[in-house]
């Protein structure tokens, strides 16, 4: 993971504990206020981003099957991602997955009706009935 000083680090970590919520330092192994293990939480709580730096790093170099995989793994992990689905959808798109692409963007439409990379990406998706 080369990646890992820049997209796996948070600034800070918030204790996941509602009635602790201290500020720890992006290394530290237990809460500062409450001993609770928290490096595993501030990797996951990360991980999706840096999933999605990998799918958009696969999309320039053109490994296009690599980058669907990646965006639909944030997706999957994060729903309501309408930034990875978006890429999901492109990528779908460039792979020429028609039916995959329009259901990716529909769904994005459903979650920000006025989202304009989804609209083009419909615009693109009729004139393509494939
Ligand atoms: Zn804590």
């Amino acid at each position: 993971m080369s990646a890992a000083g820049t997209t796996m680090t948070p600034a800070t970590v918030r204790c996941p504990l509602p009635w602790c919520g201290a500020e720890n330092p992006p290394d530290a192994d237990c809460c500062v206020g409450c001993s609770l293990p928290v490096r595993g939480y501030a990797v996951l709580s990360v991980y999706p981003a840096y999933l999605f730096n990998l799918g958009l790093s696969a999309a320039r170099e053109g490994r296009l099957g690599a980058a669907r995989e990646y965006f639909a793994a944030v997706v999957h992990w994060c729903p309501a991602d309408t930034e990875a689905r978006n890429a999901l959808a492109l990528a779908a798109f460039q792979l020429g997955d028609v039916s995959e692409a329009r259901r990716q963007w529909e769904q994005v439409r459903q979650r920000r009706p006025a989202d304009p990379l989804a609209d083009r990406g419909l615009s693109l998706v009729a004139a393509d009935p494939g």
